[in-house]
């Protein structure tokens, strides 16, 4: 088995996989990226190229999520969970304002506890006390006020995925974390105010964040005493390069994005092949009741992590022997949560997960 399958088979929950395409270009870009004759790690981010990549990746961002104008698109540091309390601090919360939140998951669970020291996160759904298996209908939920909504579109751990966007209210502002789902599927753009994403699941390596903001919300004042680095006005005005951000992170990404947009197409398509691969494993699974045991309830089960234990747990060594025999990596479950997860994000080939389903398939026999 060479590195080339191996990287094709990790269906870790991040960082994972990344296109083949984007490792033979990356590798060139270690020594010396063809353009500017140069390390990727050695281009100064004040140089006339770094600002054209970063135009380029903010462009076909914009293009693929039907993003006009009247959005900012930051590339920021300190991943999604510096988020959970500088998106609402850039919002202009204080201490005691109250924003809703959707506690489907665990990752909802973190974010609700940093978000409480900077405003009053108030619960409108709580799917711990149901072991984070399903989440809310919309319409179940009491939406009708203004103020902030925080959800997140696709729960990592749990593998629990919505799929629908929360409906439009007058006057209340939709947040949302999609960092494990982002560029998966088609996004309802307008149904948000702002949407972050951690780059290091479907569109590149760690180091870099993805905040999308409608540009009227940065005529808010943000709340008092922000620092200057955590306020997205400064990066917007610096055009995401006001201190030194992560270079070759950030031209990864455009490799990844250049992908998509080029070999994949657009986001309808990357959804349609992400489908599949999720049908084929879960169909692996359903085949096979007596033995694997599906963390997420049907109608929620995410098309990006399919989280799974076994009816003998004891068996569990015996199927990472099977998968890593298998060439096939990354598939614990989170530490929370144990068991077994699959994470099938963009750059896992359908190939590569019916490969997976068939080493499942196998091991049930
Ligand atoms: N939000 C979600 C949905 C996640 O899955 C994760 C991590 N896997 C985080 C936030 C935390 O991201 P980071 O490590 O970039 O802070």
């Amino acid at each position: 088995m060479n590195a080339a399958w191996r990287n094709a088979h990790n269906f870790s929950g991040g960082p994972g996989a990344m296109p083949q395409v984007v490792l033979d270009q990356m590798a060139q870009a270690m020594l010396e990226v063809p353009e500017v004759g140069l390390s990727i790690l050695g281009i100064s981010h004040r140089s006339d190229w770094f600002r054209a990549v970063v135009d380029e990746a903010q462009q076909i961002l914009r293009a693929l999520l039907g993003a006009g104008d009247d959005w900012e698109v930051l590339f920021l540091q300190g991943g999604a969970s510096l988020q959970f309390s500088m998106a609402l601090t850039n919002l202009g919360c204080a201490q005691n304002t109250p924003v809703d939140w959707v506690r489907g998951g665990y990752w909802s669970a973190k974010a609700m506890a940093e978000a409480a020291s900077v405003c009053a996160p108030r619960c409108v759904w709580d799917g711990e006390t149901n072991g984070y298996r399903e989440l809310p209908q919309w319409s179940g939920l009491d939406l009708r006020g203004a103020g902030i909504l925080h959800y997140i579109s696709n729960e990592t751990v749990e593998g629990l995925q919505f799929r629908m966007a929360p409906p439009c209210v007058p006057a209340r502002l939709v947040v949302c974390d999609m960092s494990s789902d982002f560029l998966s599927r088609p996004v309802n753009i307008e149904s948000h105010d702002v949407i972050y994403a951690h780059a290091q699941k479907n569109i590149g390596p760690a180091g870099v964040t993805v905040v999308l903001v409608r540009k009227a919300l940065l005529d808010r004042p943000p709340a008092l005493g922000l620092p200057r680095l955590l306020d997205w006005r400064v990066h917007a005005k610096a055009g995401s390069i006001y201190n030194t951000p992560p270079v070759a992170a950030i031209y990864t990404m455009l490799l990844v994005l250049r992908w998509l947009r080029d070999e994949i197409g657009d986001l309808e398509r990357m959804a349609h092949i992400n489908a599949a691969k999720a049908a084929a494993v879960y169909a692996a699974l359903d085949a096979n009741p007596d033995v694997y045991a599906p963390h997420a309830q049907a109608a929620w089960r995410s098309q990006v992590n399919v989280a799974f234990g076994l009816a003998d747990p004891a068996r569990g060594a015996s199927l990472r022997r099977a998968l890593t025999d298998a060439g096939i990596s990354g598939l614990d479950g989170h530490r929370s949560l144990g068991g077994f997860r699959a994470s099938l994000y963009d750059a896992v080939t359908l190939e590569a997960a019916q490969n997976l389903a068939a080493v499942l398939r196998d091991w049930a026999q």
